[in-house]
């Protein structure tokens, strides 16, 4: 099972860099976002695959546009935050009131539920796994924020399972879709999305991914423009990540999604035999 989901954010919406904690310099920015989402959407109508797409509130409530041509092209939404911040850096509170803004934004819009939902930077971790409780009142049925290994943002290398899971914390229970990996000398290589997507040659990428039962991807609209500006304040590393294999990665992934059937969440979750599961309590 290959699941197909991107990160709706503009190409400034990385975590490491000042501007990304406050909304009041983002429109000061040039916005690629609706060029980047046609390049998006021109690769899955070549490969007839559908996808689902985490929106930030905030891409929402100022491109509403975006959030109806996603659902008019006939893919689905969940939320990817409003705001975009880290939240093992939120109390509970904030992360709620953040959360419930972008899930109130997105539904005005679209008329649909918001019932997926993906963590700014993969940011759950064990140290705040009470994000679980939140996400349950406030109407979230799966989860896709758990990252399986270590990463500079979040990442929950403790979490074993990278396969559909339950989730159960503090009495309640979550669905989880956490992102895979592929093992080679006892290390988790991580390649399905972002950076790693970018940096790796398609040949590896799909020969681990065929060797995969399950495959969870997360790309970004960024991710495949290689015209995007350079903010150059940003470490060596960060730089590196951000930006190696931009050039290549429209057409690895349109070879990718030919080779191979993808799914939105929602087919993935009709799918899977939820019965059967692992239940990971946390
Ligand atoms: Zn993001």
């Amino acid at each position: 099972m290959n699941i197909l989901t991107f990160d709706v954010e503009d190409w400034f919406h990385l975590l490491d860099h000042k501007s990304t904690k406050s909304e009041k310099v983002w429109l000061n920015y040039e916005s690629r976002i609706h060029s980047n989402m046609e390049r998006i959407y021109k690769i899955l109508d070549n490969t007839n695959q559908k996808a689902t797409f985490f929106c930030l509130g905030w891409v929402a409530k100022t491109y509403p546009e975006i959030i109806r041509k996603i659902i008019d092209k006939g893919h689905e939404i969940g939320s990817h935050s409003h705001l975009h911040q880290l939240v093992y850096e939120q109390t509970p509170e904030i992360f709620k009131k953040d959360l419930e803004c972008s899930i109130k934004t997105i539904e005005d819009i679209c008329g649909q539920k918001v019932i997926y939902y993906r963590a700014p930077g993969f940011s759950i971790t064990k140290k705040n796994i009470w994000a679980f409780e939140i996400m349950h009142e406030l109407g979230i049925k799966i989860d896709c924020s758990i990252f399986p290994s270590k990463r500079s943002h979040g990442g929950f290398p403790s979490f074993k399972n990278q396969e559909p899971v339950i989730v159960s914390y503090n009495g309640i229970t979550l669905k989880e879709l956490p992102i895979n990996y592929y093992t080679i000398l006892n290390k988790p290589i991580i390649y399905s999305g972002g950076g790693y997507f970018r940096l790796f040659p398609y040949y590896l990428i799909n020969k681990w991914s065929k060797n995969s039962k399950y495959v969870m991807t997360y790309f970004h609209p960024r991710d495949f423009d290689k015209n995007q500006p350079i903010i150059s304040d940003l470490s060596l590393a960060r730089k590196f990540k951000s930006y190696v294999g931009l050039s290549g990665a429209a057409t690895k992934l349109e070879t990718w999604l030919n080779n191979d059937q993808f799914l939105d969440v929602s087919t993935a979750d009709q799918k899977i035999n939820w019965n059967e599961v692992p239940v990971v309590k946390l």
